[in-house]
């Protein structure tokens, strides 16, 4: 897609903010979506965070409320005409720092309101007026509530990440907000799936809406080169490093399915020498921050994390993603792998595959549409190991249903005679065995968004032999103030 925004006829001012920003041609959902929201339509798009998505929605926003721009003081002359709608506060914050960028050269205002903080220095801003408002929507009821917030002149509305709102429990809260709306508007909804209640949600409040579907739910990056391993599992750790130190890679991001896995993990691999540091809801905000800061400055080189972290992280240019415990839940690949390989850079995704992870790549390959190919790992001090050939363990499984000695180096998954489809937000499925996987994870912590480290602050990686360095900063947007666990809130499961 090689659209430049200069097809698009922007206002000056936004032009320039565009061009500022440094954004030549447009990304898909907006080459898809800026158009449609210009001419005012509803507007259903499936896109996740990551895919330029912001810009999609807000530029044309902008331009249709340019008609009312004023540099009048007076608060009635900015009453709020286009609500945005986030699940978690950092999202909200993200968003709204993005829309004040591209809204600089206009009169606009914009504000972000999220719980968690200070009601106060919000409801000044609120009571200064503002056109666009950014929030959460539990916060946004609050400040209707103390009639510091008034939505009858709203002309849109966004429900962005919608299926986080819902998965979150936000919906009664959503009905609310929109309750207090002009019937006559223009409703945008984006979510990365569609599932049956955004479906719902979307036939109550959109009218005759446009499905805009660029970044298909559950499809996966193209940029993203996709390895699936077999392996033992005492043999993991060793195929990460030989991965790392063979690819030549930075930094990396090792996804892992529980919190304790987690942290013991990280532990090992720093024993053995890597810069790792672990990520998972049993962290301190306050060490959770430092952490990704350590990561983000490269002073970390490789996090170990549960899903917790893997929605909703702006990250780009993490060279690459493992999974070194095959996900539960065949979305969570997807949403893992999308750390890698966003806005156009070549990423690798490898995948850890152990002898009782059949089914659970079974489930990813129905869920992604294509063939997964799990290849024997040819280790480098010539101790290869073929699990599916490997003796006792090769037995074969009544659920695996794995052929065996057809090909050494290659297995083909055959498909589940289930149909059961991996459904978005709801409970995973519980394997046989009475195993309960853990919830899909929404930890709204994660939501900051992540600039890989740059030339200078980049060290060299911890297989390459570099001493050890020690996080010890922690930031976030000045909007956010560290107070309580925000997991505790959202009771995160892992
Ligand atoms: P979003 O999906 O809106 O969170 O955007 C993800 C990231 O992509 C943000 O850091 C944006 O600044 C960036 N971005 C958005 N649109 C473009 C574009 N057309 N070209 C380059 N970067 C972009």
């Amino acid at each position: 897609m090689t659209a430049s925004f200069s097809q698009l006829s922007l206002a000056e001012p936004l032009a320039r903010a565009v061009a500022e920003m440094g954004y030549e041609t447009m990304t898909p959902i907006q080459a898809e979506a800026i158009p449609v929201v210009l001419t005012g339509q509803d507007v259903m798009g499936a896109a996740q965070t990551g895919t330029g998505k912001t810009a999609a929605f807000s530029l044309p926003l902008l331009q249709r409320l340019l008609k009312h721009e004023n540099t009048s003081t007076s608060p009635a002359r900015h009453p709020v005409r286009a609500l945005v709608l986030l699940p978690t506060r950092e999202l909200a914050d993200q968003v709204a720092q993005q829309i004040k960028l591209y809204a600089k050269y206009t009169q606009m205002r914009s504000t972000v309101v999220f719980g968690g903080i200070d009601m106060k220095p919000q409801t000044l801003e609120l009571k200064r007026g503002v056109e666009i408002l950014v929030a959460t929507p539990g916060r946004l009821l609050d400040h209707i509530e103390a009639k510091n917030a008034v939505l009858n002149q709203v002309e849109y509305v966004v429900l962005d990440e919608a299926d986080r709102m819902l998965d979150i429990g936000f919906l009664p809260d959503l009905q609310r907000i929109l309750s207090f709306l002009p019937k006559q508007r223009t409703t945008l909804l984006f979510s990365a799936t569609f599932s049956p209640e955004i479906k719902r949600l979307a036939s109550s409040y959109l009218k005759d809406p446009i499905t805009i579907e660029v970044a298909r739910p559950n499809e996966t990056a193209s940029t993203v080169e996709q390895r699936f391993f077999s392996v033992q599992d005492e043999d993991k750790r060793r195929l990460v490093k030989q991965v790392l130190q063979q690819r030549g890679l930075k930094q990396a991001f090792v996804f892992v399915n529980s919190k304790l896995g987690c942290a013991r993990l990280a532990r090992s691999l720093e024993r053995e020498g890597l810069n790792t540091t672990a990520l998972h809801g049993d962290k301190s905000q306050d060490e959770r921050l430092k952490a990704l800061e350590a990561f983000k400055k490269g002073e970390v080189d490789l996090l170990v994390c549960t899903d917790v972290a893997a929605r909703g992280l702006d990250i780009k240019d993490v060279p690459a993603v493992f999974n070194f415990d095959v996900p539960f839940n065949a979305e969570d690949y997807v949403h893992r792998i999308g750390r890698t390989g966003r806005a156009g850079a070549a990423g690798l995704a490898v995948t850890l595959v152990s002898p009782s992870d059949t089914r659970l790549v079974s489930d990813i390959e129905k869920l992604i549409k294509n063939k997964i190919e799990v290849e024997a790992f040819e280790f480098e001090d010539g101790r290869p190991r073929d699990h599916f050939n490997d003796g006792h363990r090769a037995e074969r499984h009544p659920e695996r249903n794995i052929e065996q000695g057809s090909d050494r180096h290659t297995e083909r998954y055959p498909r589940r005679r289930d149909d059961a489809q991996p459904r978005a937000g709801a409970e995973p499925r519980e394997r046989r065995g009475g195993f309960k996987p853990a919830q899909p994870s929404r930890d709204p912590f994660f939501e900051q968004p992540y600039e890989a480290p740059n030339a200078e602050q980049a060290q060299a990686a911890s297989w390459e032999a570099s001493p050890k360095s020690v996080a010890t900063r922690g930031s976030v947007s000045a909007n956010i103030k560290p107070k309580r666990k925000v997991a505790a809130l959202f009771k995160t499961a892992e």
